[in-house]
């Protein structure tokens, strides 16, 4: 028999652009392939542990073994996924009060990613000329994530690298001078890649501007909990939600339960009446249909176990102060080992900044082994008690040059 490979087609897939590799994964296999035992890898975005590993939380690990022996089929959840999950996450997000407000409705969504490309793309649907402002360095997947739902983005300073200081007076000059209806994307704590949050003086002034100016606030709260406790790094968002008519959360539980690879998040959206809300729900529920139909269920029930669990609960809380604690700690050797490194101190979360060339970060990874992006982000807590000093060391030698 002839071949039936089609010699008629015209080409399909060959019409692909080449795509760059992405350089964070390119970096983890580097550093996995490194045979140097002295190496330190500061490149990857999980929280380790003084051992170096990124160990299953113990509330977590009981939740699943629970879950596997009480749970009884894997049948189909709707689009909006595991409802009580989502409303256990709700007033961790919102608080109390404002998590009780009848116009913010939320679903499940796979991670924070899924969120935030679901809440881009209800707003492409509302409006299609829609911008949103996003600060300077930001995450780097924000901006693909929001550009393939064909939101226009519109770049506001936000952090000089070389100075070490938030850029407050000409990110606020920006917002100041955005249209009504612009949206604007903020860090909700713990800043990728920064680490540098607002001040509550910064985070009311912002909410002032928010509503004076009819902007709406677009709050990316991936690492709640793991900068200065799970309330303190609400704070900020729960003043813009308040200050605006409009605003959306994308919220991951990726970090903070520590479950990334099961895709945990929620989107919230806050519209202007009750009745918006339901269209924004309903349409939201379509949306995600089309991609991913449903959330995956397993990480989601385990927080909602979590949550829903006294004992659990409790666990929970007391394993996240620990995770806190413990990159509070490394942020403090730090900032003792030279005054030039003081600032990480008083950032947060996991990453924070050096202001190293990429010429200087790429001697660092060939002369010491040590593995951070190009960019001179690194993953504070990917340091061990005994090579924070070290670290220190090698970097202080190289911005002496
Ligand atoms: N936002 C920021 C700022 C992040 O750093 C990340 C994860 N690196 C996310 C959102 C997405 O988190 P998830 O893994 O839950 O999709």
């Amino acid at each position: 028999m002839d071949s039936i490979t089609g010699s008629t087609q015209p080409p399909l897939f060959d019409r692909l652009d080449e795509q760059k590799p992405d350089a964070l994964l390119q970096l983890i296999a580097l550093a996995e392939a490194d045979t140097r035992p002295e190496k330190i890898d500061v490149g990857v975005g999980v929280y380790r542990d003084a051992a170096g590993g990124t160990p299953i939380l113990r509330a977590v690990k009981e939740a699943e073994r629970r879950l596997w022996e009480a749970q009884e089929t894997k049948a189909y959840l709707g689009s909006q996924g595991d409802p009580r999950f989502t409303a256990l996450i709700r007033p961790i997000v919102f608080g109390e009060s404002l998590a009780a407000e009848g116009r913010i409705v939320g679903l499940q969504t796979p991670g924070g990613c899924g969120a935030l490309r679901l809440g881009a793309d209800l707003i492409a649907k509302a409006n299609p000329k829609a911008r949103i402002h996003v600060g300077q360095p930001t995450w780097p997947n924000h901006g693909p994530l929001i550009e393939c739902a064909g939101v226009e983005m519109v770049p506001y300073p936000y952090y000089d690298c070389d100075a070490r200081r938030i850029l407050f007076d000409q990110m606020a000059t920006a917002l100041n001078a955005a249209e009504a209806g612009d949206l604007v994307l903020l860090h909700g704590c713990c800043h990728n890649p920064t680490g540098a949050d607002l001040s509550a003086g910064e985070w009311r002034e912002v909410a002032d501007i928010v509503a004076r100016r009819g902007l709406i606030p677009y709050v990316d709260l991936a690492y709640q909990g793991l900068g200065n406790g799970l309330e303190a790094d609400a704070a900020g968002t729960r003043l813009v939600v308040e200050a605006a008519e409009q605003a959306l959360v994308a919220q991951s539980c990726d970090k903070n339960f520590g479950v990334y690879r099961e895709r945990v998040g929620n989107l919230f959206v806050k519209a202007r009446s009750s009745a918006t809300a339901d269209k924004v729900f309903a349409n939201l529920m379509q949306l995600a249909r089309t991609m991913w139909s449903m959330p995956p269920d397993h990480g989601a029930a385990i927080c909602r176990l979590v949550l829903d669990t006294p004992e659990l609960r409790a666990d929970w809380n007391a394993e996240l102060k620990e995770m806190c604690a413990r990159i509070r700690t490394l942020r403090a050797r730090l900032a003792a080992y030279d005054e030039r490194l003081a600032y990480i101190d008083g950032q947060n979360g996991m990453f924070s900044m050096l202001p190293l060339t990429p010429d200087q970060v790429l001697a660092l990874r060939k002369e010491k082994g040590i593995y951070m992006a190009g960019s001179g982000r690194f993953n504070v807590v990917g340091l061990s008690d005994d090579n924070v000093d070290r670290f220190a060391a090698a970097v202080v030698e190289t911005m002496d040059g």
